[in-house]
């Protein structure tokens, strides 16, 4: 059965990648999935580094088609950008966040960060900003905190417009986090243009964390994302030892397999209220 099931998993793959060799026809089926809402957010914690509570969660945009099966965020994502289909799809997430959550949002401690990953297309996008306001409105965001994740590994231009759509989002509530930081080549002027209120430690740094291996690298990057004063979330926290190391570093939040994996919304909402009531 396993070999079977790997089988038509690795065939899925392969139609999928002769598939989007097409740039048209990839165009075609990404265009499907957002309007069949086949793309569906999925909802993955993070805990504060000292008391473990619960303090806040990551929107990760997951895809099921109906033949091909799963596709990886790290394949749809960069064709969603190539295409310039990412203001609909942040759409389609933000719509469905909130429809996941109206119903509980009495489950949301006050403060809870709910975070976004964003996409250079999503800056300076005047759909974005609504979309975002209207999301806020919903979920009642003035007890809660919404963060747009931006990643280093592809540093957006800074120019005066995206410096005033930045400060707009702080104007706003509206808080940044510098993602997979560590693995880009950010330099502080960029830092300084973005004022994110927290740095990611990126899961690579993270899994270095060993009993035996070299630390040093990983330590590096925490040092410096707390000499910056900035709340530090390590993502991409696995194992118990991983956990040791970081909290015995201070840092302030953790993510990662070892605490939730990410979880559809039912799901995700049976957690809350397991972690409201312990
Ligand atoms: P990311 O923002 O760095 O997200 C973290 C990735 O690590 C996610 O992969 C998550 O499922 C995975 N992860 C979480 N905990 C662990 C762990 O303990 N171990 C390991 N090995 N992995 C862990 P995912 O969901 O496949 O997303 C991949 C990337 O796609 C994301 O990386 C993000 O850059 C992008 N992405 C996902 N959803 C969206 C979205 O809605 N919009 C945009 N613009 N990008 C998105
Ligand atoms: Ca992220
Ligand atoms: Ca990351
Ligand atoms: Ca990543």
């Amino acid at each position: 059965l396993i070999a079977f099931a790997v089988l038509v998993s690795t065939l899925c793959g392969y139609l999928f990648w002769r598939l989007t060799g097409h740039f048209t026809s990839s165009l075609m089926v990404l265009q499907q999935a957002i309007s069949q809402r086949q793309i569906h957010p999925f909802y993955q914690p993070f805990f504060q580094g000292d008391t473990g509570k619960i303090a806040g969660f990551e929107v990760l945009a997951r895809w099921k088609h109906p033949v091909y099966g799963y596709v990886s965020p790290d394949i749809f994502i960069p064709l969603a950008e190539q295409h310039n289909l990412i203001g609909p799809l942040t759409r389609l997430l933000m719509q469905q966040i909130t429809t996941d959550f109206q119903k509980a949002i009495h489950l949301f401690p006050d403060g809870l960060y709910i975070c976004i990953n964003i996409s250079a297309q999503n800056c300076l996008d005047p759909h974005f900003e609504m979309d975002i306001n209207d999301m806020m409105r919903k979920l009642e965001a003035k007890k809660r905190h919404i963060v747009v994740e931006v990643t280093e590994r592809h540093p957006l231009h800074v120019t005066p417009q995206l410096n005033e759509w930045l400060a707009a989002l702080r104007r706003a509530n509206i808080s940044v986090a510098l993602d997979d930081f560590g693995t880009g080549y950010s330099n502080l002027a960029y830092i300084c243009a973005l004022q994110p209120e927290f740095l990611k430690i990126d899961k690579m740094f993270v899994s270095q964390i060993d009993n035996n291996t070299d630390t040093r690298l990983v330590e590096s990057v925490i040092d410096l994302a707390k000499k910056m004063r900035l709340k530090v979330i390590a993502e991409g926290v696995e194992t118990q030892a991983q956990v040791d190391y970081l909290r015995a570093k201070n840092v302030d939040f953790m993510q990662g397999y070892f605490f939730c994996r990410p979880l559809p919304a039912e799901d995700f909402i049976k957690r809350m209220r397991l972690e409201v009531s312990a």
